[in-house]
């Protein structure tokens, strides 16, 4: 991994001016983010037409924290599947998407709960024995304040795949928030169309109006930005197509500004306020980012590129049909309530599954509920009561096809009062190989004995059919069955059942 250096490019902290009580972000680009910005324009002309190039998938790890006991958490992940998906569609002209890296992280301490971004909790996250070095983190905590101040999120990053990270408040985490791409804007560089003004909206009384200050109040490093345009390379955020703004969405209560303020040539102010980088929350979903705006974070990932994961592709196929359920089927009456294999078909192109299993049908309360990779789990010993009523819930999803809400399927069965005792778990030292497997080869199972006994074994269909079986005297030691040569493609589950229990694996044939 090369390291380019330790530049803090976007350190959001307040100033003590920044009294107000409510903030987007808090962001107040210091002088290195704007050198960077400024770096980045200088290269962006390439970017400005790039919608035949391809898409660059950019890796975030999602990290969900939770108080310490677990009782509380951040926010639920469908609501993060959501905010990936409104990401993802407003950075789709841009040419860039983000994708699930590996999964979700939790993390249950009290303290990164309350604020991940703040004092102590911002050394939990920067670790050098972080599991995911050259991801994004985003973290999801209960409030993502910045030193000082309030913010529904935090973008800190450095020129270090070790350092990389957003923080967002938990309120934010949903479809119809823009905090998510908004923050990833100044992640990849983007300001605040009022850039100088981020932390003093403008105000008649204290900057004039005509404004008659001669630099911004924010920083006085930014020029003003005049409303004809004539300074727009220099001053404000340094982009021509968003036009002059004084921090003036701010509190501003519907889309459409008619606030009076005017620039010191006394031109009014007509801001963008639908663009995803400004402060006017009311526009009912309505952003977008501008075309110079989308060439600066293109630019900006070119150089990003070297410390974000660009040796994996991530699984981007599109999801299609429907999903159903396998085992148990929808009604069905188990004669037992644990030691079993659910499973269920996801639709084409789905490798994840949000699981919820519940007493309520609308499943106001969880008995269990995490992301499965694949279409199975093993109900345990432990997991559902005897003679219950559940319901089952999945979500199907990949690293990066998250828009699939609708896509959630449901199913239901009823537990019997008896332990399965036919499936109590064996613990083997065993292993199904090749798996996956082509249709056309044979399958080796080895199980490594540590002693004698007599086993059932079978190769049993995705909807119950046992398609091969037999009957052997295991040895201690290692011991052999050849099994499933010309298997139509397909999921089975290879399960061996002996008197001290059964012990199960999943076999791919494709
Ligand atoms: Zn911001």
């Amino acid at each position: 991994m090369k390291k380019i250096g330790l530049i803090a490019i976007c350190l959001a902290f307040a100033t003590q001016s920044f009294a107000q009580t409510r903030g987007e972000c808090g962001f107040i680009a210091d002088e290195a983010f704007m050198a960077r910005t400024l770096a980045n324009k200088k290269e962006y002309h390439k970017h400005i037409n790039n919608r035949d190039s391809e898409v660059r998938y950019v890796p975030l790890n999602f990290i969900i924290t939770g108080k310490t006991d677990g009782s509380v958490m951040a926010t639920k992940e469908e609501n993060v599947l959501d905010m990936l998906c409104r990401l993802n569609e407003s950075y789709a002209e841009a040419n860039i998407q983000f994708y699930i890296y590996d999964g979700f992280e939790y993390v249950y301490n009290d303290n990164t709960y309350e604020d991940p971004g703040v004092g102590g909790a911002v050394d939990f996250f920067i670790n050098p024995k972080r599991a995911w070095p050259d991801a994004v983190d985003i973290l999801i905590g209960k409030n993502a304040a910045t030193p000082g101040g309030s913010g529904l999120g935090i973008t800190l990053g450095h020129y270090n795949p070790s350092k990389d990270w957003v923080v967002i408040k938990s309120s934010e985490i949903s479809y119809s928030s823009e905090t998510f791409p908004h923050e990833l804007g100044h992640y990849l560089s983007l300001n605040h169309p009022h850039n100088g003004w981020d932390a003093d909206p403008w105000d008649a009384d204290e900057h004039g109006n005509p404004v008659s200050i001669s630099s911004s109040p924010s920083n006085n490093a930014v020029p003003i930005e005049l409303v004809d345009g004539s300074n727009c390379e220099t001053a404000g955020d340094f982009l021509c197509d968003t036009p002059a703004d004084y921090n003036l969405g701010f509190g501003w209560p519907n889309c459409n500004y008619t606030g009076g303020a005017m620039d010191p040539n006394g031109d009014l102010l007509a801001p963008d306020e639908n663009n995803y980088m400004g402060y006017f929350l009311e526009c009912a979903n309505d952003y977008y980012f501008s075309t110079e705006q989308f060439a600066l974070v293109n630019a900006d990932l070119d150089l990003r590129e070297n410390v974000l994961a660009t040796d994996w592709t991530p699984i981007a196929t599109e999801i299609t049909g429907e999903g159903s359920f396998g085992f148990p089927e929808s009604g069905e009456v188990l004669p037992y309530f644990n030691n079993f294999e659910m499973y269920w078909n996801l639709p084409e192109g789905a490798t994840r599954s949000l699981v919820e299993i519940s007493q309520n049908f609308l499943f106001l309360t969880t008995e269990f509920k995490a992301v499965v990779n694949g279409n199975s789990m093993w109900i345990g010993q432990d997991l559902l009561l005897p003679n219950k009523a559940y319901y089952v819930r999945i979500r199907p999803f990949n690293d990066y096809v998250t828009c699939t809400n609708s896509l959630t399927f449901t199913s239901n069965f009823t537990t019997g009062v008896g332990t399965n005792t036919d499936n109590r778990t064996l613990d083997l030292d065993w292993s199904v190989y090749p798996n996956p497997v082509s249709s056309n080869t044979a399958v080796q199972v080895d199980m490594n004995m540590s002693a004698a006994m007599t086993a059932q074994l079978d190769l049993v269909s995705m909807s119950g059919q046992v398609i091969e079986s037999a009957q052997l005297d295991l040895q201690m030691g290692s011991n052999n069955w050849t099994v499933g040569q010309n298997l139509s493609t397909g999921v089975y589950f290879v399960r061996i059942n002996t008197a001290e229990g059964t012990a199960v694996k999943k076999l791919i044939v494709q």
